[in-house]
C-alpha cells in the first residue's frame, strides 16, 4: 500500500496572514500606480511615483511580508494599473520588471540594516536610507531607462537620469515617513494626553507654523536659492517632533516644493535645458530635506539614551523600585508641597524579617529573588501616586503623600498580610516564605515638616516592632 504524505495544513491565523500581506501589498501597489499614472504629464513618464517607495516601506516594515506571492501580488498590481489605463502589453512588463528590480534591490540592502536603523533611530539611518534609495534607484533606472528611449524617442542618457532622480526623491520623502510610523496605537490619545496638548498648543505648534511660512516664502521671494528657504523651520522641526512628524512634514514640504518645481512658481523649469533643470531642482529638495531629517534621528536616539540613563539612575537594578538618591529626591519635594497645604503625609519603613539566613540557606541568588518578589508584591499593593524606593540591602520606604496615620497603617497591614501570605519561589521547585516588619511615622502636617524627621521616627518604629517578634506594625 502506497501512503501520501500531505502537508499539514496551515493555520488559520497563518493562511489569514499571507492572504492580508497580499491585499494590502496589492491594494498599495495599486492605488499609488494608479495615482502615479493619473498625474503624469502627457507624453512622459511619471514625475511622481510613490508606488515603489509604498511597496519598499511596506516590505521592510513587515519582513512577514516579503514572500512570493506577496511580491507576486505587487507585480500584477503594477500591471493591472498600467494595463487598465491602456498602456501595451510588452512596455509594462518593461516598466514593471524595472520598479521591481529597483524595490527589490532596496529591500535586500534593507535587509542588511538592523532593526533601530530601519525605524531610523540612529544617527547614520539616514545616511543609510539615502545609500540604499540611491543603489535602489539606479538599479531601477539602469532596468527600465531605455524605455524614455523606445517610448518617446529620448537619449538613453536623459531617460535614465530622469527615471533615477525621480526614483531616488520619491524614496527620500516617502520612504521616511512609512519606516519612522509609529503604529497607529500611538495615535490613540488618551484624555491627558489631549489635555496636555492643548495646553502647549500654542508653543507645539511653532516650528510648524514657521515651516508653512518659509514654505510661502519659497514661492513668494522666490530665486535660484528659495528651495534652501525651509531648512532653519525644518531643523526646529526635526527637534521638536518625532522621526515620524519631521518625515511627514518633509514629504508635504517637498510635495509642494515639486508642484512649484513642475508649475513653474519655484525657478528650475522655464531654463533652457527644461528637463535636466527640474530634475537638479527636484533632487535638491530632497536632498535638503536630508539633513533635518538626520537631526531629528540623532535626536531622537539622544533622547532614547538619555531616558534609560535617567530610568537606571532612578531605579535600583535589582528591584526596579526607585534609588535611595530618586526616592530621596522625590520624597522631600512631596513632604514639602503636602506640608506647605497643611495636608499629612505618612513614612512606612520596611525591613524583611531574618533575611540574612535566606542567604545562609538558600543562596545568595535566592536572597536576590526574595528581594524582586518581595519589592513587586509590595508596588501591587501600593497605590499610583505612592513613592515606593529601595533604601539599602532588604530595606525599602513607601512615602504617602496626603494620608494620614489610620490610612498608613491599613496600608502597612494590608503590606504585612500580603508578604506573610505570599509564596516565594527561589528556584524551580522550591519555595519559602518570609515575613516583612514595618515601622509607621507620619507628619503632623506642621509646615515645617520634613523628609528627615519622617525618615528618622519610622526608623524608630521599625527597631520596635523588630523586638516585638517582627512581623508586626508598629507606629512611632
Ligand atoms: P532582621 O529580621 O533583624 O531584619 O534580620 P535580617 O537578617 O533581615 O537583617 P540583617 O541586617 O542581619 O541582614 C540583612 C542581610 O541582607 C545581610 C546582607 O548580606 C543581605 N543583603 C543586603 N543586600 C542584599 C542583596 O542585594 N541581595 C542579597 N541576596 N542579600 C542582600
Ligand atoms: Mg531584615
Ligand atoms: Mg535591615
Amino acid at each position: 500500500m502506497q501512503t501520501v504524505l500531505l502537508p499539514l495544513p496551515e493555520t488559520s491565523s497563518v493562511l489569514h496572514a499571507r492572504l492580508k500581506a497580499i491585499a494590502v501589498v496589492g491594494t498599495a501597489v495599486l492605488l499609488a500606480s494608479l495615482f502615479g499614472i493619473l498625474t503624469r504629464p502627457v507624453g512622459f513618464l511619471a514625475a511622481f511615483w510613490p508606488a515603489n517607495a509604498i511597496l519598499l516601506g511596506l516590505m521592510v516594515r513587515n519582513t512577514s511580508y516579503a514572500s512570493l506571492p506577496t511580491w507576486l501580488s505587487a507585480f500584477f498590481a503594477y500591471l493591472v494599473a498600467d494595463l487598465a489605463t491602456g498602456s501595451e502589453l510588452a512596455i509594462t512588463l518593461w516598466l514593471t520588471s524595472a520598479n521591481m528590480v529597483g524595490v527589490i534591490t532596496g529591500y535586500l540592502l534593507f535587509g542588511l540594516l538592523g532593526d533601530d536603523d530601519r525605524a531610523l533611530r540612529r544617527p547614520l539611518s539616514v545616511l543609510y536610507l539615502f545609500a540604499i534609495s540611491a543603489a535602489a534607484a539606479l538599479a531601477a533606472a539602469l532596468t527600465g531607462g531605455g524605455a524614455a528611449t523606445v517610448l518617446f524617442g529620448r537619449d538613453f542618457i536623459s531617460g535614465l537620469e530622469f527615471w533615477f532622480v525621480t526614483e531616488l526623491v520619491n524614496s527620500l520623502v516617502i520612504l521616511p515617513v512609512i519606516l519612522a510610523f509609529p503604529g497607529f496605537r500611538q495615535f490613540g490619545l488618551s484624555d491627558r494626553r489631549v489635555r496636555r496638548l492643548r495646553r502647549d498648543e500654542l508653543r507645539q505648534m511653532l516650528p510648524a507654523a514657521l515651516l508653512l511660512c518659509s514654505a510661502a516664502a519659497t514661492v513668494v521671494v522666490g530665486g535660484p536659492g528659495a528651495i534652501a528657504f525651509p531648512v532653519p523651520a525644518l531643523v526646529w522641526c526635526a527637534l521638536s517632533y518625532t522621526v515620524f512628524t519631521t518625515s511627514a512634514l518633509t514629504l508635504m514640504l517637498c510635495g509642494w516644493m515639486l508642484v512649484a518645481v513642475s508649475t513653474g512658481l519655484l525657478a528650475g523649469s522655464n531654463s533652457p535645458d527644461a528637463l535636466g533643470s527640474a530634475s537638479s531642482v527636484r533632487l535638491g529638495i530632497a536632498l535638503i530635506a536630508l539633513g533635518p531629517l538626520s537631526v531629528a534621528s540623532i535626536n531622537a536616539a539622544r533622547e532614547e539614551l538619555l531616558r534609560k540613563l535617567t530610568h537606571s539612575a532612578n531605579h535600583d537594578m535589582l528591584t526596579g523600585t526607585l534609588s535611595r538618591r530618586a526616592f530621596m529626591d522625590h520624597g522631600y519635594e512631596i513632604v514639602r508641597k503636602q506640608a506647605s497645604r497643611g495636608a499629612p503625609t505618612s513614612l512606612l519603613m520596611l525591613d524583611v524579617d531574618h533575611f540574612k539566613s535566606v542567604n545562609d540557606h538558600h543562596g545568595h541568588a535566592a536572597g536576590d529573588r526574595v528581594l524582586t518578589e518581595f519589592a513587586r508584591l509590595v508596588s501591587l499593593t501600593v497605590r499610583k501616586n505612592d513613592l515606593f524606593g529601595r533604601i539599602g540591602g532588604e530595606e525599602f520606604a513607601v512615602l504617602l503623600p496626603g494620608t494620614g496615620l489610620d490610612e498608613a497603617i491599613a496600608i502597612a497591614e494590608r503590606i504585612r498580610g500580603v508578604v506573610e501570605n505570599s509564596e516565594i519561589a527561589i528556584s524551580e521547585d522550591d519555595a519559602i516564605c518570609i515575613s516583612v516588619s514595618i515601622g509607621v511615622a507620619v507628619t503632623d502636617g506642621a509646615a515645617d515638616a520634613c523628609l528627615d524627621g519622617l525618615l528618622a521616627a519610622s526608623d524608630t518604629a521599625l527597631y520596635r516592632a523588630k523586638s516585638k517578634g517582627r512581623n508586626v506594625v508598629h507606629v512611632a
